[in-house]
């Protein structure tokens, strides 16, 4: 299955200069979302995962199903003042200012080994910041994995200390 069928690229969104890539058709069609999850799955085949996080709000469309897969628990990761709980928060920088994730203090054990998920790596800073969160949590990162990694972005390097995965890379 190539999953490049399932994207659709949209020119100029949400600003000028950056073609965003649309999953809407990935999520339409079954087979190939039960594909992703399986794939995930074999990523990490052999590793203990005790957990899967992943980030609002793409990420989850991703983590969830997935977490179900594995049969462990999920873990949310949000923009900020949406958790309702004990919050730690990372901030990081973007191109022009700076964005956060939050966590909820409880959202993992000391020790857990967490599998980290979201849409698309393109900078790579907002996986970093959550793989640091986990990290201030006592978490521990089995791995990070994406969809789509966008290859002429640094992202892989921002995220050097952790396995990194990709189920599509585009150039
Ligand atoms: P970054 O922190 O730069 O790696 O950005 C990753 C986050 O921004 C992910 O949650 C993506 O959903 C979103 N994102 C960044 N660039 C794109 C793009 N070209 N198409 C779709 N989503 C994007």
């Amino acid at each position: 299955m190539d999953l490049n069928d399932f994207l659709r690229d949209v020119p100029d969104f949400p600003k000028p200069g950056i073609v965003f890539k649309d999953i809407t058709p990935l999520l339409a069609t079954p087979a190939a979302m039960l594909h992703c999850v399986e794939r995930f799955a074999e990523l990490v085949s052999g590793q203990t995962i005790d957990r899967v996080a992943a980030i609002e709000s793409r990420g989850f469309l991703f983590g969830v199903p997935l977490a179900l897969h594995l049969g462990v628990g999920f873990t949310p990761i949000r923009k900020p003042g949406k958790l309702p709980w004990k919050t730690r928060r990372q901030d990081y920088a973007l191109e022009y200012g700076t964005d956060a994730v939050e966590i909820h203090e409880d959202a993992v054990e000391p020790g857990q080994s967490v599998l980290l998920i979201d849409d698309l790596l393109a900078t790579g800073g907002t996986m970093r910041a959550s793989c640091d969160l986990i990290e201030q949590i006592g978490g521990k990162i089995a791995a990070c994995a994406f969809v789509v990694e966008l290859g002429f972005l640094p992202g892989r390097a921002k995220l050097a200390p952790y396995p990194t995965h990709a189920l599509l890379r585009v150039d």
